[in-house]
């Protein structure tokens, strides 16, 4: 798998890109940076995005793509998420006063976007990404993800607070590549928004070292931009 970030902070300034990776060049996790990092050429060409949850800074770009690409592809994108994410999509981001729903753009059998529910802690496919999803802690539904596509596998954590299910699910993978683990606060406003500090990020991916699959487990880490010294 190719894994290209776009963007691994938790806001947004000239050289900060919210969250945000994207798979083979067809699928996003999150949707923090698309339309900030690719061309109009390469966002056509994502099929899938897949959210870990509904916070602003993982879902911002939604609507600004979905702009984009009207009547630029044949078929529509389609954003994969939990239940509860995809209801307060519909309710607070496409509800046609925010921005238009582009869910019924240009009709509701060929739109420009397709919400498609998955149940928290399932497992699904997407395209021939094979995902199990994981819930984590956080202030609204989130969930990590192991996402395989036959041949190697990745990890994503998604916004959490310390979690055991996650570390749990990640040392069983065989052929887990790495993590992207989010831990975007500092530790004090971590644990008040439900996120991994750094310290915990860094103890839990040290507690993994004696499993077989940690020699290659990397946790990517992420930062607020707001909390860097200024320059
Ligand atoms: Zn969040």
């Amino acid at each position: 798998m190719n894994l290209r970030v776009l963007g691994c902070h938790g806001g947004e300034l000239p050289n900060c890109r919210s969250t945000c990776f994207l798979v083979d060049g067809v699928m996003a996790l999150d949707a923090g940076s698309l339309t900030s990092t690719l061309s109009l050429e390469e966002l056509c060409k994502v099929d899938d995005i897949v959210l870990t949850h509904s916070h602003f800074d993982h879902v911002k770009d939604l609507p600004m793509m979905a702009d984009l690409i009207v009547g630029r592809r044949s078929s529509p994108v389609n954003v994969h998420s939990s239940e509860e994410c995809i209801a307060t999509l519909r309710k607070n981001m496409f509800n046609n006063v925010l921005w238009p729903d582009f869910t019924a753009i240009p009709d509701r059998k060929n739109p420009v976007l397709r919400l498609k529910p998955f149940k928290s802690g399932s497992s699904f496919k997407v395209g021939r990404y094979t995902f199990k999803s994981i819930p984590v802690d956080h202030p609204v539904e989130s969930c990590g993800f192991v996402i395989s596509d036959g041949h190697s596998s990745l990890g994503m954590s998604g916004d959490t607070g310390p979690t055991e299910q996650l570390w749990k699910v990640l040392n069983k993978g065989e052929e887990l590549e790495g993590p992207a683990a989010r831990d975007q606060l500092p530790q004090q406003a971590a644990a008040a928004g439900r996120h991994l500090g750094p310290t915990h990020a860094r103890k839990r991916s040290k507690a993994n070292s004696g499993s077989s699959t940690t020699e290659r487990v990397k946790v990517l880490s992420t930062i607020e931009p707001a909390s860097a010294p200024l320059a």
